[in-house]
């Protein structure tokens, strides 16, 4: 990706001060979304990386993975799996806790949309503490396939999530635009 493309995206992120609570900077991606060149140009280089790491399928992570993974998934001609929060998703599931700052989560996939043979490129728009992330990489490889990789718009790298993943990715790459 060109310094320019990375600047026209940076440029529509909008960084909102102590949301959802003190002390947190929230990466608002909403102005990235409604304009279309910026919008354009992230799920292009998202497909470029899914081509490049042979990606057969995509996961988006809730909410945001699915808004910036479902565009890349038709453009890369995949299918697209949601990796939901515990209990949204009707059918039979593997689910996986995960451990929060304060507490645990849980998220989900249908077994179904897994198979043996499967490369899975994860998208997200940020990776915080590694903790989703981590969770949907173990999700995957419960379901058989394997791990294509990680590709997120931004990482916030004092949260040293990568670090964190590192162990759970068995050098498949985290991408980070
Ligand atoms: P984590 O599991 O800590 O890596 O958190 C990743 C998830 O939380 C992603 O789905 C992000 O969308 C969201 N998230 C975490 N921190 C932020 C932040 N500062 N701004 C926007 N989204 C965030």
């Amino acid at each position: 990706m060109t310094t320019t493309s990375q600047e026209l995206l940076l440029s529509r992120i909008r960084d909102v001060q102590d949301y959802p609570q003190p002390g947190v900077v929230f990466k608002d991606i909403t102005p990235l979304l409604a304009d279309p060149k910026a919008f354009t140009v992230l799920t292009d280089a998202l497909t470029e990386l899914c081509v490049r790491h042979g990606a057969t399928k995509v996961v988006g992570l809730e909410a945001r993975g699915f808004i910036l993974g479902a565009p890349v998934a038709v453009r890369a001609g995949l299918g697209f799996i949601p990796v939901r929060k515990a209990g949204k998703l009707p059918g039979a599931t593997l689910s996986q806790a995960y451990e929060l700052e304060y507490g645990t989560a849980e998220i989900e996939i249908h077994a179904e949309d897994l198979n043996e043979g499967d490369r899975v490129m994860v998208i997200d728009d940020v990776l915080a503490t590694g903790g989703t992330a981590e969770a949907a990489v173990e999700l995957i490889r419960r379901g058989g396939a394997e791990v294509a990789g990680i590709a997120v718009l931004m990482e916030l790298a004092f949260l040293a999530g990568r670090a964190r993943l590192e162990p759970a990715l068995r050098g498949a790459p985290l991408e980070s635009l």
